[in-house]
């Protein structure tokens, strides 16, 4: 990281002319054929952003092919219904109008379902937007045959990228027939980008494509028969291209592999134990979940009226950053254990869900109150359980250090329970009015 904050990374602007700026493009060039090997694809464009912008670059990209047949009308989209909720909002941005795909009992795409629809649309037909592995945590075994059905139809394939951290190094977008596919760099290759920034969305794209991709005013990039830019700058936020330019060189083609073999197998070993006490939501055929799974929480609502948002604050109290709540299923947690965490830290957070389980369990047999118990109070700050009241029916040993680890590496919650959607449904303007400006002269 140290590297980035160098004048010669960060003092570059977007549109330096290319001669003053060699040793960027050559690491931007590399970067981009190391990226077009991993996808298996042809080239990239760096402009987006983020995933989001990456999509409908894509969807861009595959509308000006179409338009270049004289296939105007191809306008409509394919998406799953487990579909992260940029796939829809970037198909509309695009002008494009999206026709949504059932799953399955086991979280797969409803092959009958697709055809169906692929069908009844197939002369307007523009793409699938298909994640792969699904946002459930699964790798589908008819990913081929769905692909090819909908190439059968003229229409193109568009891969949401943001699980290639299960796939680098193994199998590829272009393994499977894929067109065009974004990659979050921010999520796979390494670049840290906790609070919304900074992202990076390349765009990879197969062979007949390539003349496709976006082109800017400013510089020669893209395709002879590209659209217009997608992004201010030519090569995006090319400053923390070079974490993925670092990580990927410093790990080599093995150590990538690797990485990718630890995300699956921490996440198999992860599901395999807490399946003891929990519901893992999909699995594929032979019991294997990819590089995440998903949690079920909610039965626990009919046993204890504890919610999936309870366990994940609970959560902070053993020193967790609560995992995606709600997401792609309502009321489940879903854990992405990644390749970075060793054993002993995956074994901690095992251990923390077990205990929480427990807690669950003493609510279910009426040994605390369902509102007044650890989790519906969760977290607890150090003002809460120091103070010198305390009216619950537990202890304060038991609200902030449930386990004996706990005790020599705490992390204090520094705020306590808010109530999440509250302040989205509820604008507080925090300027003071105009009159205390007056007063102020
Ligand atoms: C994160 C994510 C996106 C969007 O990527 P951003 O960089 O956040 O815009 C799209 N699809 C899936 C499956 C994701 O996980």
């Amino acid at each position: 990281m140290l590297p980035l904050s160098w004048p010669e990374f960060q003092c570059i602007h977007p549109f330096a002319p290319l001669d003053q700026v060699e040793g960027y493009h050559q690491l931007l060039n590399r970067l981009g054929k190391w990226l077009c090997e991993i996808t298996g694809m042809s080239q990239i464009t760096f402009q987006p952003n983020s995933g989001a912008a990456g999509e409908y670059t894509g969807l861009y990209i595959i509308h000006k092919y179409h338009e270049s047949k004289n296939e105007h009308q191809r306008k409509i989209v394919l998406i799953p219904s487990s579909a992260h909720g940029t796939n829809p909002a970037s198909a509309a941005m695009a002008g494009l109008k999206v026709v949504v795909i059932n799953c399955d009992d086991n979280g797969n795409i409803d092959f009958n379902d697709l055809k169906e629809k692929a069908n009844q649309y197939k002369e307007e037909l523009s793409c699938l937007m298909l994640t792969y592995p699904s946002t459930h945590g699964v790798f589908e075994e008819q990913v081929k045959d769905i692909i090819d059905y909908v190439h059968s139809l003229g229409a193109q394939v568009y891969m949401d990228g943001a699980n290639m951290n299960a796939q680098v190094g193994l199998t590829s977008p272009g393994t499977i027939g894929v067109d065009v596919c974004h990659l979050n760099l921010h999520k796979t290759f390494a670049i840290p980008h906790g609070g919304g920034g900074p992202g990076s969305g390349p765009v990879c794209v197969a062979e007949h494509l390539v003349e496709f991709l976006p082109t800017h005013p400013l510089a020669a990039v893209g395709g002879q028969k590209g659209g217009t830019a997608v992004s201010a700058s030519p090569w995006g936020s090319a400053l923390i291209a070079e974490i993925s330019y670092a990580y990927i060189a410093m790990l080599g083609a093995e150590g990538l592999a690797e990485a990718t073999k630890y995300a699956i197998f921490n996440a198999n070993y992860m599901a395999a134990r807490l399946k003891k006490k929990f519901k893992i939501l999909y699995t594929g055929k032979n019991g294997f979940v990819a590089h995440e799974m998903i949690i079920d929480c909610r039965e626990f609502k009919k046993m204890a009226d504890v919610s999936e948002i309870d366990i994940a604050k609970r959560l902070m109290d053993y020193g967790f950053h609560a995992p995606t709540v709600s997401f792609p299923v309502h009321g489940t947690l879903m854990v992405e254990p990644t390749e970075s965490e060793s054993k002993q830290e995956l074994d901690r957070f095992i251990d923390a869900m077990f205990a929480i389980y427990e807690e669950i369990e003493e609510i279910a047999s009426d040994k605390y109150p369902k509102n007044d118990n650890v989790l519906k109070n969760a977290p607890h700050t150090a003002a809460h359980v120091a103070s010198d009241s305390w009216a619950h029916p537990y202890s304060r040993q038991k609200a902030a250090f449930p386990l004996s680890w706990i005790q020599e590496n705490k992390f204090w919650p520094a705020c306590g329970r808010t109530d999440d959607a509250f302040g989205d449904r509820n604008l507080v303007c925090s300027c003071s009015p105009i009159d205390e400006y007056r007063k102020s002269l």
